[in-house]
């Protein structure tokens, strides 16, 4: 039977002859159709998996250059462009919508030989940490069908975990791809502000979205990062930087060994005792091994929830006031004379309860008598954040904290409260607000029997760093 532990060793069963691509897409399309109680897929492209797979089977006969990514299989949150295939961001407004190109990050997954397996369910327009904010109903979490998978990622983060995609793309504002990962118990990374490119990934908060991986080792998420990410004309707000070939550097880098951990996070009365001492004695093993562990203060970390939704909820009013039923999206089809009133209505049908309030507040903190009081002091705390984190990475290589406060929750949990599932978010929004990287990796099991991860993060552009440290986290786990 086919089995998937790294794209290293699966290119090694290619050649070796002892499988094949066609047989992998075959495999995968079995278990997505033996997992769809899951719900983690919202659509399958199983002919065309299959056809591309059959065309690489023959290039590799042939003796055809392989790509780095050669037969791997993918999977991408349903946010990303895919020319010629339905996007509906899993939400009822784009219910009838065809992506008319595709997005940068994902043709170069394809230039590179990946198979696109099929899209993945998510929270609508990327907004929610539960994924039970989709149109196309929840994705349940593999270990505990009674529990979340985490969001707004969760369809990507439970094919990982479930065995229906080698890889996943996901997309990650305050945390989309890290808590998922997370409660799923795989690797997430969301890499620096800029690294990839955004085009073709629909806009939810636009200075703070950064499309991210998840997979089962950091070698495969070393890979697929330096594949995705550089430059690109068509969005202005990637970094021209050289990308660094990360699956071979991570090799060569002495893992950093001074890192940092903000003493609020691990005393916030939200954290779970278990997890607070578990990852406390983790950070007393550091220190035995030789690193550096350093508590620092951080008065701020109780305003970074509410920064982060004052920014992002502004943002996103603006980039989702294209779906209107004119320009974008569903239309209603009761016969309407008013403009006004049409977009009203046909707005009101295509959104969701959580896209509505999230457009209504971030209307709320951008109109004229309350721009200041809100989104003007939102915007300097997070340039109090980001001056702050300068500093930090100017004494350390990294900091640590846990990625989420509790392990997954039951599903219908957290749907009574907003507030309560924003505070989900603590912990990785940080990373957002000021652009840097951030990964969450799989190291603990709770005693109630899930999984939940150690969140990295380092300076801007230092992925190497951070993947070569969690590499070696990764490596002492086994
Ligand atoms: N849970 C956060 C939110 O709802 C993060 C979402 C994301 O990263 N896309 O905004």
């Amino acid at each position: 039977m086919f089995r998937f532990t790294s794209i290293n060793d699966y290119h090694a069963a290619l050649n070796a002859e002892h499988t094949t691509c066609t047989q992998a897409v075959k495999f995968y399309l079995d278990q997505i159709t033996a997992h769809e109680n899951l719900n983690a897929y919202l659509e399958v492209f199983a002919e065309e998996a299959l056809e591309q797979a059959a065309i690489l089977d023959a290039e590799r006969k042939q003796g055809k250059r392989l790509g780095k990514l050669h037969g791997v299989i993918i999977g991408i949150k349903d946010v990303l462009s895919y020319k010629g295939h339905s996007l509906t961001a899993a939400s009822k407004i784009l219910e009838n919508y065809t992506a008319v190109y595709t997005a940068t990050a994902i043709q170069k997954l394809i230039d590179e030989g990946a198979i696109i397996i099929g899209r993945q369910n998510c929270d609508e327009f990327a907004m929610g940490s539960s994924n039970e904010n989709s149109a196309y109903g929840p994705v349940k979490n593999a270990i505990d069908n009674s529990k979340v998978p985490g969001g707004s990622s969760g369809g990507s983060a439970v094919a990982v975990q479930a065995g229906l995609s080698m890889i996943s793309i996901g997309s990650d504002t305050g945390g989309s791809v890290r808590q998922p990962a997370d409660f799923c118990g795989v690797v997430g990374l969301k890499p620096s502000y800029g690294r990839i490119s955004r085009y073709g990934l629909i806009a939810y908060a636009s200075s703070f979205d950064q499309i991210g991986i998840f997979s089962k080792t950091i070698d495969d998420a070393a890979l697929v990062l330096e594949v995705m990410a550089g430059e690109d004309e068509f969005d202005s707000t990637v970094s021209s930087k050289p990308v660094p070939a990360y699956s071979k550097e991570i090799e060569k880098t002495n893992s950093p060994k001074k890192v940092a951990y903000f003493k609020e996070t691990l005393f916030h009365p939200g954290l779970d005792a278990e997890i607070k001492s578990k990852i406390e004695s983790y950070l007393k093993d550091l220190t035995a091994k030789g690193y550096i562990v350093e508590a620092i203060d951080f008065s701020l970390l109780s305003y970074l929830v509410p920064t982060y939704y004052v920014l992002t909820t502004a943002e996103a009013s603006s980039n989702l006031s294209r779906f209107d039923g004119i320009k974008f999206g569903h239309r209603t089809k009761e016969s309407i004379a008013d403009l006004n009133d049409l977009y009203k209505k046909t707005r009101t049908e295509g959104f969701g309860e959580e896209v509505q309030r999230r457009i209504l507040l971030g209307s709320f903190v951008l109109s004229a008598g309350y721009f200041d009081a809100y989104f003007t002091k939102a915007q300097q705390v997070r340039q109090k954040l980001v001056d702050l984190t300068s500093t930090v990475f100017s004494k350390y290589d990294l900091i640590l904290s846990p990625t989420v406060p509790s392990t997954a929750f039951g599903l219908g949990a957290h749907n009574h409260s907003a507030t309560e599932m924003f505070l989900a978010d603590i912990y990785t929004v940080y990373a957002n607000l000021v652009g840097i990287p951030a990964i969450s990796i799989p190291l603990f099991t709770h005693s109630n029997g899930m999984p939940f991860g150690l969140q990295v993060m380092s300076a801007s552009f230092n992925e190497v760093g951070l993947l070569s440290f969690s590499k070696e986290q990764m490596l002492n786990k086994l």
